[in-house]
């Protein structure tokens, strides 16, 4: 039989890569392993530390959003006022023949032409019609489906040995941060805007995830809760970015049936009103120059307006912030959305706990209020013991209608009762606010590490002359340095490992090789992606100098080993190129 070679893609690749290298893999392998579940190998779990500390970087060193650190592990209460136990389902259909169970919109999306965006607005009716109409059968068996049914993504445990104290392991960080919001306030000494981030684990039980990284049943996502007042929803830092430019889908035309990415600065997103919300704007300028910074050109990325029925069910207005793979075209790497004040109202109800704040006016504002007073010597006698009851009620209309009811006809009609002029005292009082009792409004970006970190190495793959490169922006490679003799002997080993020595109480992460010929390391260096190689020589140990290689141009510097603390911090904060870390060097 013809062999059948097949370029592999950089699904492929990047998971074959990760897999020999030790950056992830598939979690229980020993055990057959278990879908939806990564582990991150040295490698892997360094890079994702890295990338989320250059988002601690941009929201809590530069913005100042304050950072928390809350359960996964939640009492079901707090997801009934959520909303989530209501809707955080998905439908599902089950084999048949082989009880093997899918997620019966990706099935019409993978089957069909259907859009997902079509898919995920049908019934269970729909779905059922659909199934049956374009003879899906089961991928695995080819046997038939059942009904569709919806399935609660959440895992559910219960607290302690009490089979009543149902919770749920969080669908995402949000909920920690609102049910928070009380004491998160106070330390934020009562002031808005301002804005809470966790970093965590969550879990949803995904129904059947066959995409990588991509889709996960636990994996790391940082929510970003912004409050703020919105009678002042003006962002004070949008001057920073009003003219950086999105590529926007927009709602109007995704309705029309187009993809049409519209490209404007903030500054017109906002003016034109494609954008709602200032902060949500401003947050969206942030999270696309993170992706440049991940190395993700401003062309493979685009923020995607979801359509009503797309909408989680606390969002006023959502974009998701995308970025193009090979394998799996557009994917979802962070969400914008607008809770406006749906979440802490919600908490508020279920627990009974006030979740407004008090925000006091600059100027009192005087207001005038009409008031009814009963009179009660003149109701006595025309309602005898029922006057008590018609007070009571008096005091439970709208004083406006009273007044114009009796303007108008002479009277007013309350229940049963007819009230006259004579009856009632009308009053124009004048009343003075000093401030005013309101629940914050919400706007969140949420992002998610694992898929960040998929398309930071994908964007990262290049080849050189049959050599895998990974070419990771040098502030998230997960080893900044490699240290290596040239050979391992005549006190070469030593001096090198001193120099390691030297650079780890630098703070730097340094890995020593000294393992086959010097090529060979500065391949297996390239393509774990570490952006600087040091070499120690005969020479240094006259002249204490090194070589200095970069991972992407293969050029080489000598520099004194004194200077390099200096320079490689210089250098891994982006302040100094490679070729100012030393003289040129040809070996
Ligand atoms: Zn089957």
């Amino acid at each position: 039989m013809p062999q059948e070679t097949k370029t592999p893609d950089k699904f492929t690749i990047i998971n074959e890569l990760a897999r020999r290298r030790g950056f992830f893999w598939q979690s229980y392998e020993i055990y057959g392993g278990a879908a939806g579940f990564p582990t991150y190998g040295p490698l892997g779990a360094k890079l994702k530390q890295n990338i989320e500390r250059k988002l601690r970087e941009l929201f809590v060193t530069r913005l100042g959003i304050l950072e928390m650190e809350s359960p996964v592990v939640t009492p079901g209460r707090v997801f009934e006022a959520s909303g989530h136990i209501d809707h955080f389902k998905e439908p599902m259909v089950e084999c048949q023949k082989c009880k093997k169970r899918f997620r019966a919109d990706h099935l019409l999306e993978e089957f069909t032409k259907i859009s997902e965006s079509e898919a995920e607005k049908m019934s269970l009716n729909e779905l059922k019609a659909a199934i049956k109409k374009h003879e899906i059968r089961c991928p695995e068996c080819g046997g038939a489906f059942g009904e569709p049914k919806l399935f609660l993504t959440m895992f559910q445990t219960t607290i302690g040995p009490y089979s009543e104290a149902i919770a749920y392991g969080r669908p995402e960080a949000a909920q920690g941060i609102f049910v928070e919001f009380k004491r998160l306030y106070e330390i934020a000494r009562e002031k808005l805007p301002f804005g809470v981030l966790q970093t965590g684990h969550a879990l949803r039980n995904e129904i059947s995830p066959r995409q990588g990284l991509i889709r996960l049943r636990e994996f790391t996502i940082t929510d970003l809760e912004f409050f703020y007042d919105p009678e002042e929803p003006d962002c004070y830092l949008l001057k920073d970015v009003e003219n950086e430019k999105l590529r926007l889908v927009l709602a109007e035309n995704r309705l029309r049936n187009s993809e049409k990415i519209v490209e404007m600065t903030v500054k017109k997103a906002l003016g034109k009103g494609y954008i709602k919300a200032e902060w949500q704007a401003v947050f969206m300028a942030y999270a696309k120059k993170l992706l440049i910074d991940l190395n993700v050109p401003a062309e493979k990325q685009r923020f995607i307006e979801k359509l009503p029925w797309e909408r989680a069910h606390y969002s006023l207005q959502t974009f998701d912030q995308q970025a193009y793979v090979e394998r799996w075209g557009w994917v979802e790497v962070s969400g914008h959305a607008c809770r406006a004040d749906y979440d802490l109202k919600r908490h508020m109800e279920f627990s009974g706990e006030d979740m407004r704040v008090y925000k006091e006016c600059e100027k009192p504002i005087e207001k005038e209020q009409l008031k009814i007073n009963p009179i009660m010597s003149k109701l006595g006698p025309a309602f005898k013991n029922e006057a008590a009851n018609v007070a009571q009620m008096l005091s439970k209309t709208n004083p406006e209608e009273v007044e114009a009811s009796i303007r108008k006809k002479g009277f007013y009609k309350l229940g049963k009762y007819k009230i006259l002029p004579e009856h009632i005292e009308i009053k124009h009082e004048k009343t003075v606010e000093h401030g005013r009792r309101f629940i914050p409004y919400v706007v969140e970006p949420s992002l998610g590490s694992d898929r960040l970190l998929y398309v930071a190495l994908e964007y990262a793959y290049k080849r050189k002359k049959d050599r895998a490169i990974l070419s990771f922006p040098r502030d998230i490679a997960p080893l900044q340095l490699g240290v290596y003799p040239l050979v391992s002997k005549d006190g070469l080993p030593a001096k090198t490992l001193e120099l390691k020595e030297l650079l780890a109480d630098e703070g730097f992460v340094t890995e020593y090789d000294e393992a086959g010929s010097i090529g060979r390391r500065y391949a297996r260096a390239d393509e774990i992606g570490i952006p600087l190689g040091i070499t120690v020589d005969y020479e240094t140990l006259n002249d204490n100098t090194v070589t200095v290689r970069d991972r992407d141009s293969w050029k080489q510097v000598r520099s004194p080993i004194s200077d390099l603390p200096t320079l490689l911090h210089k250098y891994f904060r982006w302040k100094v190129n490679f070729d100012d870390l030393g003289k040129p060097f040809k070996s």
